[in-house]
């Protein structure tokens, strides 16, 4: 790669000038490996952006794209529609749970986030309560890039040069280390107290101000932390009895990451509104979708006179190419049992789990604390630069041929389903060497 190319793209969240001293390029991937450009493998137990849950290269997915483009490549979808999005809509009506049955189809996270804002906004308007436009979010959430994601998201970094400009508040983050350190699983302690914060901020807005509370189920960019048991109940009660709807943000936790196809399904909690993306296609091509509660649909569209009833929507909601690969996903994650694969009881989540446990007790190690696939291991910060530690393990890691996120003084991994017990063994070998490393 020429100098000139490297200078050309500006890299999103990247430090442009560290990646352009010293490039790390991916050229191509297959299940749990990718292949780098001095042709090294390298074990992704990131799954990519926490969205390739099938593994890389899948052949089935491929092919739906590949044929898809040569049949449909494009159909508009602002008042024209493609037979293949009524179908993966009716599909993932019958995967979601409770009555999440209306799919509104994104481009990404972020967007999904901004259309389910949105779409509490028009709720609340359509029923007569137009000053119902404050979002709750959570402190070390993310929700994405746009404007609404960074107002309800709980990262500074994210929106300090940007403003937070959507009316908001923030409850606080789950991680008490004094309480819960070394959790397998969900933290037992703390969750209703926590969640009964949501209290004093209805106190401090009122209700007749609030439109939705806005969390992940599982925290994932803001550090991978499972809800505290009986935390993600409370806060559905206390919404419940105010008026104010709840959001989950199911981008990371949606498709297989919690041992169902949505994590609201192992949490027993149903939003009025879900949002997802990444693993709905497996990574494979740009989707989101943001599942709505009926009753959310029928105060916006069947309560509304003629003509557009939602002024919002994508030049390229409901892709032919996105919809090929999410049906294919779909096919994949059912045929292959990957939504159980991730169950916190199955065999290669224990083992996985133990295996990382077993770093407890290694000079640094802080915390160490997962939900099934998802894990994070956090270290003491180095005195003078806080925020560092994360960023020298992945490299110490990508250097030994393993790919982690660096989330601060914490890694996370996320690996596809597919994994098996000798990439854990490898993971956690790398891991120690890693650590040893530096501490
Ligand atoms: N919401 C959550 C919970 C996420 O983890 C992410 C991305 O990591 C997003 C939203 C934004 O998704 P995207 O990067 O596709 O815009």
């Amino acid at each position: 790669m020429n100098t000139n190319e490297l200078a050309a793209h500006w890299m999103p969240f990247t430090p442009n000038k560290g990646f352009k001293a010293k490039p790390r390029m991916l050229t191509g991937a297959k299940g749990m490996y990718w292949t780098t450009d001095d042709r090294r493998q390298v074990l992704d137990m990131t799954a990519g952006l926490w969205c390739c849950n099938a593994g890389h290269g899948h052949p089935h997915i491929a092919e739906a794209i590949a044929q898809q483009a040569r049949t449909l490549d494009y159909a508009p979808c602002f008042g024209f529609g493609h037979p293949l999005s009524f179908e993966l809509s009716e599909r993932l009506a019958r995967l979601a749970p409770g009555n999440l049955n209306k799919v509104f189809y994104t481009n990404s996270g972020s967007e999904s986030v901004d259309t389910a804002m949105k779409m509490a906004l028009a709720y609340h308007q359509a029923r007569g309560h137009g000053g119902k436009q404050l979002f709750i979010g959570r402190e070390r959430g993310y929700h994405g890039v746009n404007f609404g994601g960074i107002s309800v998201g709980g990262i500074t970094n994210n929106h300090k040069a940007f403003g937070q400009w959507i009316p908001n508040d923030h409850l606080s983050h789950t991680q008490d280390l004094e309480l819960n350190a070394f959790s397998r699983g969900l933290p037992l302690h703390g969750g209703v107290e926590k969640a009964n914060e949501l209290e004093k901020l209805i106190k401090r807005h009122d209700a007749s101000r609030i439109a939705a509370v806005i969390i992940e189920p599982i925290t994932g960019a803001g550090g991978v932390l499972p809800p505290p048991l009986g935390y993600l109940k409370r806060i559905r009660e206390i919404c419940d009895q105010h008026g104010i709807l709840l959001i989950f943000d199911e981008v990371i936790c949606g498709f297989g990451r919690t041992g169902d196809v949505f994590a609201s399904q192992t949490f027993e909690v149903v939003p009025d509104i879900m949002t997802t993306a990444k693993g709905l296609t497996n990574g494979a091509a740009p989707m989101g979708a943001v599942l709505a509660g009926d009753h959310i649909y029928e105060a916006v569209v069947e309560g509304a006179g003629a003509g557009v009833e939602f002024f919002h929507g994508y030049t390229y909601s409901a892709h032919p190419l996105a919809c090929a690969a999410a049906m294919a996903t779909l096919d994949v994650y059912e045929q292959e049992g990957l939504y159980r694969r991730g169950a916190a009881d199955g065999d290669i989540s224990r083992y996985f789990e133990q295996g990382l446990h077993s770093l407890k007790g290694l000079p640094g190690v802080v915390d160490v604390r997962n939900y099934s696939l998802i894990a994070a291991v956090e270290f003491e910060p180095l005195s003078g630069q806080p925020g560092a530690t994360g960023g020298l393990i992945q490299t110490a890691a990508w250097e030994q041929g393993m790919m982690l996120r660096s989330l601060g003084d914490a890694i996370a991994m996320s690996p596809p389903l597919i994994i098996e017990k000798e990439h854990v063994d490898q993971t956690i070998g790398i891991l120690e060497c890693s650590i040893k490393q530096h501490f």
